[in-house]
């Protein structure tokens, strides 16, 4: 049977590991709202495009509105929680283990999305951007987002990317408060 001290070095190498574990952890996530944070997101995106049999994704890219002016008004700490609320209701819109939600930098979020040629990719954005869209402590949240499909843009991140923030633009542009997706 096993001594003392051989159960002592079990217990002391599963710690260690454990901890390990709980660092890398810690280190892939954004520490203001617990979302994956832009290295992290775009590695697992691109790990995903790499090794999917899916065809059919959406790369979204949304941004609040005049979130300058929300700073401002009411201070960086009421924006530091408009940013986390948002953050919230993202990670609640969205399926844990199958999509990709980023806090990609600032007031900036991406969504990756697998989904399937029989689902509705329309009526799936339309719901995330009407959750989002939301209120907090009184003050009506704005998001304007922009998305690209891979059947229109190729499975490749850097297309993707860049298709989804023309998109971005332009629902800028129009007047925000809106969602527009990428053609040509
Ligand atoms: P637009 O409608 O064009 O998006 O206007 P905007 O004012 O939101 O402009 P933009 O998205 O370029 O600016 C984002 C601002 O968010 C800039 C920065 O001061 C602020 N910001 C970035 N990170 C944080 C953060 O962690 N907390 C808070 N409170 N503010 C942040
Ligand atoms: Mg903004």
């Amino acid at each position: 049977s096993r001594g003392l001290g051989d159960v002592y070095k079990r217990q002391e190498r599963y710690r260690q590991e454990y901890l390990k574990q709980r660092l890398e952890k810690q280190a892939s996530l954004d520490l203001l709202t617990g979302l994956y944070n832009h290295v992290t997101g775009e590695l697992l995106i691109k790990s995903r495009i790499d090794n999917s049999a899916h065809m059919y994704s959406a790369f979204v890219i949304f941004d609040i509105d005049s979130f300058k002016l929300v700073n401002d008004t009411y201070g960086h700490y009421f924006g530091d929680c408009v940013i986390q609320y948002v953050a919230k209701r993202l990670a609640e819109c969205t399926r844990e283990d199958q999509d990709i939600a980023i806090r990609y930098g600032g007031d900036e979020f991406v969504v990756y999305i697998e989904y399937k040629d029989s689902d509705n990719i329309e009526d799936i954005v339309k719901r995330i951007f009407n959750y989002v869209t939301d209120e907090y402590d009184g003050y009506k949240i704005s998001v304007s987002m922009g998305i690209s499909l891979s059947v229109n843009c190729g499975l490749h991140y850097y297309n993707m990317y860049q298709c989804a923030d023309k998109a971005l633009y332009e629902a800028k542009k129009s007047g925000r408060g809106c969602y527009r997706f990428y053609s040509e």
